[in-house]
Formats: C-alpha cells, sequence, structure tokens
C-alpha cells in the first residue's frame, strides 16, 4: 500500500511491538492524531492570531495556556516551544557562548550539544564518566577546575545530559547542578529522555534550563519540543528584538530573537497539545514502565553470556545490551549471520532492534503493555533456547 508515488505506508506501530530505542516515547496519542489531521495546513494556528502576534499569546486553539502549563510541567517560570531538544540547545548556546569559549559537557552527551557549541565557535570540554558510565559531581568539579586553570575562563555553560542517549543511564544532576553553580556556570538539563515519560521538576534540581524533546519522549510529531527556564535566566535567552531598521524604521514588537519570532506553526504544536493531557498523566506510572523494563532485562539476564552494560537495576527504559557471548556466537556459525537475531524477532512481531546487530544494541520497552512486555521476555528466551544458548 502506498501513500502517494513511491512512499509506502508505515506500519510498523500497528504490525509490531516496537521497542527501537528512540521511538518508543514518540509515539502519538490517538488525540495526537485527529489534531494533526485537522491542523495539518501550513500555518494552521494562525488563524485566530492577534496582537501581539506571537505564537505564545494565541488563544484558540489555547497555546498561551500549554505554555503556562508546559513551564509548569517541567518545573520552571517560562516555557517555549522549539523544533526538537537541539533548537533549544541552539538558543541557549547562542545567548551564552562567545568565540572560543569553553563549554562543558560530557562524556556522554548528545552530538547536539557539541554542534550548537560548535555553530558558536565554542570549544566543548568534555567531563569524563566514572565506572559504571555515570557522570558524578566530583567528576564535574575536576573538569571545571582544570578548565579554568588551563583557559582563565569560567565555561559560560553546562549541558547535562539527564539520562544518556547510549546507556540510558540516570545522572545525579542535583548534585552536578550544585557543582556547577558554585563557579556560577549556568546549567542546561537535556531531558531529551525524561521530559515526558518520567517527573522532572527542575527547580528540584536546581537547572537553570530543562529541554525536553517532543518527538523522543512526548508522544509529538517531530520535529517539536520544548525549551523552559527560570525567569532571570527567561530574559536572557527569551529577549524580545531590539532592531529598527535603518531606511524603512521597521520595528518588530515582541518577537524573540532567538524563537525567530515564531516556532511550531501548525501540526507539530497542536499535535503536542493534544497529547499533553496524557503525557502529564503518563510521568506518575514511571514505576510501571520500569516494572516492564525490569521483567525484559531479568529474562536477558538469565541468557548465559548476556550483559546488561546499563546501570542495574534500570531507573530508565532505554537500555544497552552486550550479547558477544550469547547471540554473536550463534551469528558466527549462523547461516543469516547476525540477521538470525533480528529475523527471529521479527517473526514473533517485534521490531525495532538495529538489523543484524547482535554484539552491543539498544532497546526501549516503553509504553508497551505488561502482556507484551511478559511476550518480549520470553521471545528473548525462546530465540536463545532455540539457537542452543544455555538459559538459567
Ligand atoms: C534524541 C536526543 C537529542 C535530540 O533531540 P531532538 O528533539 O531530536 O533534537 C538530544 N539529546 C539526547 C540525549 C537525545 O537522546
Amino acid at each position: 500500500m502506498k501513500c502517494a508515488g513511491d512512499i509506502d505506508v508505515r506500519d510498523v506501530e500497528e504490525a509490531y511491538i516496537n521497542i527501537d530505542p528512540i521511538q518508543a516515547g514518540g509515539r502519538l496519542t490517538p488525540g495526537a492524531m485527529k489534531a494533526l489531521i485537522a491542523y495539518c495546513d501550513g500555518y494552521s494556528v494562525c488563524d485566530n492570531c492577534r496582537k501581539p502576534n506571537r505564537l505564545d499569546y494565541i488563544q484558540k486553539p489555547p497555546i498561551d495556556r500549554f505554555h503556562r502549563e508546559l513551564a509548569e510541567f517541567v518545573g520552571m517560570d517560562a516555557a517555549r516551544v522549539v523544533p526538537g531538544a537541539r533548537r533549544g540547545f541552539q538558543a541557549v548556546a547562542d545567548t551564552y557562548v562567545e568565540k572560543g569559549d569553553p563549554v562543558l559537557i560530557t562524556a556522554l552527551s548528545h552530538y547536539t550539544e557539541v554542534l550548537a557549541i560548535e555553530a558558536r565557535g565554542g570549544v566543548p570540554r568534555e567531563i569524563p564518566r566514572s565506572p559504571g558510565n555515570i557522570i558524578t559531581p566530583d567528576a564535574a568539579a575536576d573538569k571545571i577546575e582544570a578548565v579554568v586553570r588551563e583557559t582563565g575562563k569560567t565555561p559560560p555553560l553546562l549541558f547535562l545530559d539527564h539520562v544518556d542517549y547510549s546507556y540510558g543511564n540516570l545522572h545525579p544532576a542535583r548534585e552536578i547542578a550544585r557543582v556547577a553553580h558554585q563557579y556560577d556556570i549556568p546549567v542546561l538539563l537535556n531531558g531529551a529522555y525524561t521530559v515526558g515519560v518520567m517527573p522532572v521538576d527542575g527547580k528540584d534540581l536546581g537547572v537553570d534550563f530543562v529541554v525536553g524533546s517532543g518527538h523522543k519522549s512526548m508522544a509529538a510529531p517531530a520535529p517539536s519540543g520544548v525549551l523552559a527556564a527560570r525567569s532571570e535566566r527567561a530574559s536572557e535567552v527569551f529577549r524580545t528584538t531590539t532592531t529598527r531598521t535603518d531606511v524603512t524604521s521597521r520595528t518588530f514588537g515582541i518577537k524573540e530573537v532567538e524563537m525567530m519570532g515564531c516556532t511550531l506553526m501548525g501540526v507539530t504544536l497542536v499535535a503536542m497539545m493534544a497529547s499533553f493531557p496524557a503525557v502529564k498523566e503518563r510521568v506518575g506510572t514511571w514505576d510501571a514502565e520500569l516494572g516492564n523494563t525490569g521483567l525484559v532485562v531479568d529474562a536477558l539476564r538469565r541468557i548465559s553470556g548476556t550483559v546488561i552494560v546499563s546501570q542495574y537495576p534500570r531507573q530508565h527504559t532505554l537500555t544497552r545490551v552486550d550479547t558477544t557471548q550469547s547471540f554473536d556466537r550463534v551469528a558466527a556459525a549462523h547461516r543469516k549471520k547476525g540477521f538470525f537475531f533480528t529475523s527471529a524477532l521479527k517473526s514473533r512481531g517485534i521490531a525495532g532492534i538495529i538489523p543484524g546487530a547482535t554484539r552491543v544494541w539498544k532497546f526501549n520497552c516503553y509504553g508497551i503493555t505488561r502482556a507484551q512486555a511478559e511476550y518480549v521476555a520470553e521471545s528473548f528466551l525462546a530465540i536463545a533456547r532455540e539457537n542452543g544458548i544455555p538459559v538459567s
């Protein structure tokens, strides 16, 4: 079946249990699906845009209220929607980073933070990870000291991934923010993997900015996300234009420079809003999600030679597994090579693992039911048994 031309219909979510590491938290709610049809046209949220002509002032649909609720949801004073978490990083880097500035990231930071810094001519400096792949407050303090000593400059920002993309480990944000603030370094909490799936309170964590990803963790279409700030910082990152043009003397009202005036003007925003009540509610059932993940993780651990490389017990649903000594051994002798594993999963209706992966791979069981989690766990065990791998 085709959507149009040679574009296939996508039916991964209908046909499979999808445990793709990056897709799990971005699946739309039914309400969002309806909203995206109704608001599918270009500038569809602009029908009732009135003075002062800015996205976050529109009352119909209730975009203004959504902005207030979004700020409250992440425990910050002000929030804006942005086209992806990366655009949130960029707005903050644009505001604070000057050419040549050292900017703190971590050994587990997402590449988009690096690009946001690089675009400003800043120099990313990584806080190393500690054993267990955790970023510790001590490592942060050591790195800050070293960078200040070496460059004579205090970094203008510290980017911290609340849960990292690589291991799905939860890092001690509160303690790291406390350290950074001793040096007056503002902290941006990258909640791409946390905002919208688990409770996140930026004020409680003591951070200056919270960034979330709509399509990663808020059941919204891409590209969407949120940038939230404390009031002291909001006036900086959400500063309004002061330009008066030379020939025509035009001014541009209260358009915000870093937001390029308005950001999400149609389907991305309205679908994000339509999912929001469900998103607010679902962060309250995070423990049940961890329970489902624990079930799958414990099944994997019963397969001889299989190692959960992520923090254990799991504090997030995104999980990294090393099966070099289990499924990869089978792959070496199998006629399908590494593809035997993902093809066995696929025939059981499970999708989302990189085809051919049998060494180190990631999965994310967020949003599936208990029964589906049991089925996924059973399937891993069955594939192991069928291929002669001992299961304890
Ligand atoms: C996915 C991801 C991002 C990028 O998010 P976008 O919303 O796609 O820009 C940033 N950081 C981490 C840790 C991620 O996992």
